[in-house]
């Protein structure tokens, strides 16, 4: 798609098309490359049980042993984010403990830090290491689907009004013009979709089915202010925000919550936990099954997608949560 092809006899417009274009070619296929092969946030490995303690959990028919087990190691672990009865979240597959924001994906195959959602487009998780790409991606192909409908309205209409005369090259503009449109009405709910989350600091899935912290379930556990909330996935240099490389704030494993938003984000290793390790508050709520650990565990990242996001969000969207395992 090029806008050489567009019949125009007035060099000086060529021209400005041309250096308008490219530019924003070059960005939107930057942002795309990052997205595809940045790769994911992988868990730590202090996250993951030894091969003793995932064996005796599994071999441990006794729920309340299995507990004990899971929170005895997971004591030290900087994790805020628990299941709905109040249990370090825990990957059957993987397993380990998943950090706050980690979920696994079954089309991956593991725990991916901050999920977004997997992603048939870029064939890769949207995550911590490349959600910044992704917005920007989606905003970049948006301005340039915008673009190329701008430039190609002028021909649009001549073609509808007789003023076209140049054969074939009247049936590019028209395909040009619809291809252009077509795109940028889905990616503006896309990014608009996008924008609002990174603003209120939540990923697609938490805005699914809100995290669950040790006071309860709260889908803004992780919000810090709108301004705050972009620097942690832009950075904060605005030169680089509309660049795609990497400036999002943190580890990927620890995230200031609004109930602790002073804490530092490189926090691995001495990130106060909160409560005594052992008790915790429970909830009522009991959607989720797990089959380690009983069926009143889960706490359901499958195919809950009972209309909680915006309306905004795209129907891809919400095909795409039903990638997740747990
Ligand atoms: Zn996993
Ligand atoms: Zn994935």
């Amino acid at each position: 798609m090029c806008v050489v092809a567009v019949p125009n006899d007035r060099i000086a417009e060529k021209v400005i098309y041309l250096l308008i274009y490219h530019p924003l070619l070059i960005m939107f296929g930057w942002s795309y490359m990052r997205t595809i092969f940045q790769p994911t946030g992988q868990v730590p490995r202090k996250f993951y049980l030894t091969k003793q303690d995932s064996d005796r959990l599994e071999r441990e028919a006794d729920e309340e042993v299995q507990r004990s087990i899971l929170i005895n190691f997971a004591k030290d672990l900087p994790i805020q984010n628990r299941t709905t009865i109040g249990l370090p979240r825990y990957c059957e597959k993987c397993k380990c403990i998943k950090p706050d924001r980690c979920h696994h994906c079954s089309v991956c195959g593991y725990c991916v830090l901050k999920m977004d959602h997997h992603c048939p487009w870029v064939n890769s998780c949207v995550s911590f290491t490349s959600y910044k790409f992704f917005v920007l991606f989606l905003g970049y192909a948006l301005i340039y689907c915008l673009y190329v409908a701008a430039t190609t309205l002028k021909y649009f209409i001549q073609f509808w009004t007789g003023g076209s005369d140049k054969g074939m090259g009247k049936f590019h503009i028209l395909f040009l013009f619809f291809v252009a449109i077509m795109f940028g009405i889905s990616l503006i709910s896309l990014f608009g979709y996008h924008l609002y989350l990174t603003f209120h600091n939540r990923s697609t899935l938490e805005s699914f089915r809100a995290p669950v912290f040790q006071t309860g379930a709260d889908k803004d556990g992780f919000s810090l202010g709108t301004y705050s909330n972009f620097m942690e996935v832009f950075g904060d240099n605005k030169l680089k925000w509309f660049l795609p490389v990497f400036t999002s704030k943190g580890d990927g494993v620890f995230f200031p919550t609004k109930t602790a938003p002073a804490l530092s984000y490189q926090t691995m290793g001495n990130t106060p936990s909160f409560g005594d390790g052992v008790t915790y508050p429970t909830r009522t709520i009991d959607l989720d099954s797990d089959g380690l650990l009983g069926d009143r565990q889960r706490w359901m990242e499958e195919g809950d997608t009972a209309g909680e996001g915006p309306s905004a969000v795209s129907n891809s969207s919400v095909q795409l949560v039903s990638y997740l395992e747990d």
